[in-house]
């Protein structure tokens, strides 16, 4: 088991849903990722500046709008970043039916993902590497990153919640295509703290 690095780690929670952003990073660096940044990127922009920090990349877990919100902005003020989604739901970036914004009667859509992450694969950033598994069910391309360590750490979207599996009811989304395998099997994972 490799020895977990110290770690910042910043929980934005965005209005209105309650949705978690983070600022994921190592202690002895000053590049971090952006992991879901949703309708409040502003408070993860201030966050950045106070602490001198720089975004080596944003990760999406899945392409619904409170997830992926702030996309636009993080991008902006970071162009250099790349934009990682499960490639399963890439095209919910770019449609704002599909993300769920436009039934909403407000319509966002982020930039294309620069990259799409795929089951089994290892995306290193910022002297990190997460583990990706695609976990199907609350979206179509739903992905989870697992940071081995002590403990481990998922970065696990909408698919955990407190105490609870996330919702399969929406659009797209299929219970019958959450898996009983992968990520989803007792071990002593830390989540950084989930909405209730
Ligand atoms: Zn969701």
């Amino acid at each position: 088991m490799p020895i977990m690095p110290d770690l910042r780690l910043r929980t934005i929670v965005s209005a209105p849903f309650d949705e978690n952003s983070y600022i994921l990073g190592r202690a002895d660096r000053t590049e971090v990722l952006v992991i879901d940044p949703g309708f409040q990127p502003d408070l993860i922009l201030d966050a950045l500046r106070d602490e001198g920090l720089e975004v080596a990349a944003i990760l999406n877990t899945h392409g619904h709008v409170d997830h992926i919100a702030g996309n636009a902005a993080m991008k902006k003020a970071y162009p250099a970043a790349p934009i990682i989604v499960g490639a399963g739901d890439a095209d919910m970036l770019i449609d704002a039916d599909l993300n769920m914004s436009a039934p909403f009667g407000l319509p966002i859509v982020s930039p294309p993902a620069d990259r799409l992450a795929r089951e089994g694969e290892t995306i290193e950033f910022a002297g990190l590497n997460f583990e990706v598994f695609e976990i199907p069910g609350h979206s179509p391309g739903h992905v989870v990153f697992l940071l081995r360590g002590t403990p481990d750490i998922v970065i696990g979207g909408d698919v955990l919640f407190r105490g609870s599996v996330g919702r399969t009811d929406l659009p797209r989304g299929s219970p019958a295509s959450k898996p009983s395998s992968g990520p989803c099997r007792p071990t002593p994972w830390f989540t950084p703290a989930t909405a209730p």
